[in-house]
């Protein structure tokens, strides 16, 4: 894909950064999984290394079809390092795990070391270096301090580093301070719907319409066994809050089982779920600047409360057919029932 779905502020700042030649030497890609900030490492890393780079038609992400980047695309650019741990290698079947030892989820300093060993030298092509650092939390307090020290290190090679992070406090603050930070949202459902359309996810729709979905991950995660009635449940408690669908909930009260610890498993996996999508809109202080807390943030915070009103009401032995009724009715049905008109 040529442009980012649903970055418009990253794409707007970075577009503003390389047509004003400051775009810094360090950047830090802050935000939570999967809503872009590797694709963006990686295209910024293709506009910067494009043969037609410096015309305002590929700034900041390059053509797409020249060989610079092409080869980026590829992953056989010479001048683009991506920095990994040997778990998440693994992962995309981008290296064998040695023999039974389970892979490291820590970036290994040697990894760094190698990176720092090379940062002084003039890039292969006479360029620019592109380092992504994926998961840059994952370097121990020992590989940023070789990390620092190698950007410290004076040379003459121009070298741009992209560390892409949960949060600014996921790296040290000596490292945070010499990066320029760029917060990555969470996606809406429409940037979910078209990332997937492009990719040709036959359910595309269906996916990105579930609850709580706001990274292409979420969406293209398999539901589990029971998760359609999790759905109903949190679409339901959700619903609560803002006191509509009535006939929904009612319904909804009506098919829950009675059995408590199948309705405390149900809350549980509805918690996780609620809890999810209130982290990926809140992800660590800075990814959230500016984005303000919207009504639907506010509706995920009082599920979350009714859910464990719901959890103590059962724990206490609570019947259950009444916890649940006020879960999702906020009062027993024949109680508003005599309220209706
Ligand atoms: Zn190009």
């Amino acid at each position: 894909m040529s442009v980012i779905v649903g970055q418009d502020r990253v794409v707007a700042a970075l577009t503003k950064a390389v047509q004003s030649r400051r775009l810094a030497h360090g950047l830090l890609f802050l935000g939570p999984d999967s809503v872009g900030r590797e694709a963006t490492a990686r295209a910024l890393a293709r506009g910067l290394l494009c043969d037609r780079r410096g015309a305002s038609a590929v700034v900041p992400f390059g053509c797409g079809v020249c060989r610079g980047c092409r080869r980026v695309e590829g992953g056989s650019h010479p001048d683009v390092h991506i920095v990994m741990s040997d778990a998440e290698a693994v992962a995309r079947g981008l290296a064998q795990p040695e023999g039974k030892k389970k892979p490291s989820v820590e970036i290994r300093i040697d990894a760094i070391r190698e990176i720092c060993r090379q940062l002084p030298q003039r890039p292969y092509e006479g360029r620019t270096r592109i380092v992504i650092v994926l998961d840059a939390h994952r370097m121990n307090e020992h590989a940023q301090n070789a990390l620092l020290k190698g950007l410290e290190e004076p040379g003459e090679a121009e070298n741009m580093l992209v560390l892409v992070a949960p949060g600014a406090r996921a790296v040290l603050p000596t490292i945070a301070s010499r990066c320029q930070r760029l917060a990555f949202s969470p996606l809406t459902a429409d940037a979910v719907r078209t990332i997937l359309r492009h990719k040709g996810v036959a359910d595309a729709d269906a996916r990105a319409a579930r609850p709580g979905v706001h990274s292409v991950a979420a969406a293209l995660a398999d539901e589990e066994g029971d998760d359609d009635a999790v759905s109903r449940l949190v679409i339901g408690i959700t619903l609560r809050q803002t006191n509509d669908a009535l006939g929904d909930r009612l319904q909804l009260a009506a098919d829950l089982s009675r059995d408590r610890a199948t309705v405390l498993a149900l809350l549980g996996q509805a918690e996780l779920r609620l809890g999810a999508a209130l982290r990926a809109r809140i992800v660590l202080g800075d990814a959230t600047a500016g984005l303000g807390a919207d009504a639907h943030g506010l509706d995920e915070v009082s599920a979350l409360e009714g859910i464990a009103a719901a959890r103590a009401d059962l724990a206490g032995n609570g019947i259950v057919q009444l916890v649940v009724e006020r879960l999702l009715l906020g009062a027993p049905p024949s109680i508003l029932a005599g309220r209706r008109r």
